[in-house]
Parts: C-alpha cells; sequence; structure tokens
C-alpha cells in the first residue's frame, strides 16, 4: 500500500507542485504590478433606458500575466485571498479619478463607478487612504460612486455602515452590487444606507423565461420605489430584455447590447457619439 501510495504522490507531485507554483507566481507578479500601477482600467457606460443616453460608467480593472489577460474574479480572487484587494482598488481608485477629472473637463456630466469589496473595508488604513485620495483629486464628487460587491456574509456591519456613511458624507453614492444573488442582499438594505440597488446579471440573462428571476427583478423595483433608491439593471444583452425590464419599471442599464467595457480613449469616443450636445 505504501508503495503504491508513493507511486501515486511521485506520479502527480509534479504537476500539483507546477500548479501551486503557478498560482505564488500569479500572486507576486499581480502585487508588483499594483505596486508599479501597472494594472489597467476599462469604463463600462451605464444608460438611461429610454432614451439610451449614458448616465453613468463602471470602471473595471484589467490585468494580464505572461501577456495573456487574466479574467476579473480571478485575479480579484487572488488579491483577496493573499491580502492586498485594498491596495488593488486603491491603484484602481487613482485611475479612476483621475479620468473623472477629465470627464469633467470635458464635460460630461456622468457618474463613475469603482468596485469595492467589504472584506476591505474593515480597514483603517485603507479608509484613511481612499479618503484621502478622493479629497486631494479636485473633482465634483457626487458624481463618484461605489460599488460594493461581495457575496460573503459581512463580518462587522457597524463598521460598514459607519465607513459607507463616511463616504456619503464625503459626497460619494454608494450601489449595492449583485443585488438578489446569495442571502445577505436582504440584510444588506436593511442594514445599510444605499442611494442605488445593481440587480444582479444572472436574473437579467434569463428574466425573460423563468419566473423566479423575473420576481427577483420585480421585487427588487418595488423594494427601490419603497425605499426611494435609483436602481439599475446589468447585463444586459439584447433589445428584448431591454423592452421588457422597461416594462418592470427598470429606469437604468449596462451591458452588451449598449456597450462593453472599454479601453479610456474607446470610452471618450463612445461618450461623444452617444451624448446630447
Ligand atoms: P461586477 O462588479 O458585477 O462587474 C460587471 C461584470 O459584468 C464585468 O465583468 C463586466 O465586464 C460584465 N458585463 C457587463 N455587461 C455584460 C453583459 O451584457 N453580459 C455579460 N455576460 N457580462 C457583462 P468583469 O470585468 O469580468 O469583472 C468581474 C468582476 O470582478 C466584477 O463584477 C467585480 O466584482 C470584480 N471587479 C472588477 N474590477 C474590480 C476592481 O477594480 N475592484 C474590485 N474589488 N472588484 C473588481
Ligand atoms: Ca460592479
Ligand atoms: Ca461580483
Ligand atoms: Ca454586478
Amino acid at each position: 500500500y505504501m508503495q503504491e501510495k508513493q507511486i501515486f504522490v511521485m506520479e502527480y507531485s509534479p504537476s500539483i507542485v507546477q500548479i501551486a507554483d503557478v498560482r505564488i507566481r500569479m500572486m507576486q507578479q499581480l502585487h508588483a504590478d499594483i505596486e508599479a500601477k501597472r494594472l489597467s482600467v476599462v469604463f463600462q457606460p451605464k444608460v438611461e433606458l429610454e432614451t439610451r443616453k449614458p448616465v453613468g460608467c463602471e470602471a473595471l480593472a484589467r490585468w494580464s500575466f505572461e501577456e495573456k489577460p487574466v479574467p476579473p474574479d480571478s485575479f480579484i480572487n487572488i488579491a483577496q485571498n493573499a491580502g492586498f484587494i485594498d491596495q488593488l482598488d486603491l491603484c484602481i481608485a487613482e485611475q479612476v479619478l483621475e479620468k473623472t477629472h477629465l470627464l469633467n473637463e470635458l464635460g460630461h456630466k456622468i457618474t463613475v463607478s469603482l468596485n469595492m469589496s467589504p472584506s476591505e473595508v474593515g480597514d483603517r488604513k485603507f479608509e484613511s487612504q481612499f479618503l484621502d485620495k478622493v479629497t486631494q483629486t479636485n473633482l465634483e464628487i457626487d458624481r463618484l460612486e461605489v460599488e460594493i460587491t461581495e457575496e460573503e456574509p459581512v463580518r462587522d456591519y457597524e463598521y460598514l455602515s459607519e465607513f459607507l456613511e463616511k463616504l456619503q458624507n464625503a459626497g460619494l453614492r454608494i450601489a449595492l452590487d449583485d443585488f438578489g444573488k446569495g442571502y445577505s442582499s436582504l440584510m444588506h438594505i436593511t442594514k445599510l444606507t444605499v442611494d442605488v440597488i445593481k440587480v444582479d446579471r444572472e436574473f437579467v440573462n434569463d428574466f425573460l423565461h423563468n419566473r423566479s428571476s423575473a420576481m427577483a427583478i420585480e421585487l427588487s423595483v418595488a423594494l427601490a420605489e419603497r425605499l426611494g433608491l435609483e436602481l439599475i439593471a446589468e447585463g444586459i444583452e439584447t433589445e428584448e430584455q431591454e423592452t421588457k425590464l422597461k416594462e418592470l419599471g427598470v429606469r437604468f442599464g449596462q451591458g452588451y447590447f449598449y456597450a462593453k467595457p472599454m479601453p479610456w480613449d474607446d470610452f471618450v469616443n463612445w461618450l461623444n457619439t452617444h451624448a446630447d450636445d
């Protein structure tokens, strides 16, 4: 038996070691690239469904490892597990604040959203660094929005709501991302003061054929109305989805049907051809 086991280990351990090695190299490279500010950012428009005019955009992080783009879900996960998601988000925030300033100068009056996970929000250092960056950048802060992502249960609600209130007092808007997914959505909405609900794209993806997804969207719309919150649907890919979402009372949307996330220059060109005046 021992012998068999040893053979097993000898046969399989090289690939296991290789996999672990790649993860470690990715983690180290990601950390180095964050420190050197080599992460890039793309921008995806948010529109008013009725007019299809831009009302905002979401900034999304992009990173390549050994020349190949890595899906954000994987490198965000690496950064979270390795404990430097706060640095990643600060690196993105810095670039986004600069671009928000440029949008102001170009005369585009749209909101700009950043993603943040509650795990880092429990960190006082992150809090002051982020708020410092925001206040240092001379911009119209009411156009900045933070999307809180993460399905994990929040450990410290008191601290999180305190932090979000600080952001709101500084003039930022707070959006609850991936709303309706996971069990914490209702908890979040009752315990945190937010400005925007962002309906998860999984519901948008199948609500035309899935009764419970349609109901999740209907309930979110009713809840937003009741609480006086703005609501946006993400992941809109077809005109039919757009039409039905409007019928359900959704006013704002985001998705490939309007535009994919774009590098800055393409985004500005898109804005110039899609905005009024
Ligand atoms: P998210 O916040 O839910 O971002 C929306 C995701 O949906 C983006 O994926 C976007 O490219 C994708 N998307 C937009 N429209 C459509 C559509 O019509 N159909 C489909 N199928 N997908 C669409 P992406 O860029 O891969 O990002 C994945 C996730 O990674 C984000 O989900 C967010 O949770 C996280 N993330 C991205 N950038 C950052 C960041 O700077 N900081 C943090 N903490 N998380 C980030
Ligand atoms: Ca988001
Ligand atoms: Ca997410
Ligand atoms: Ca989302």
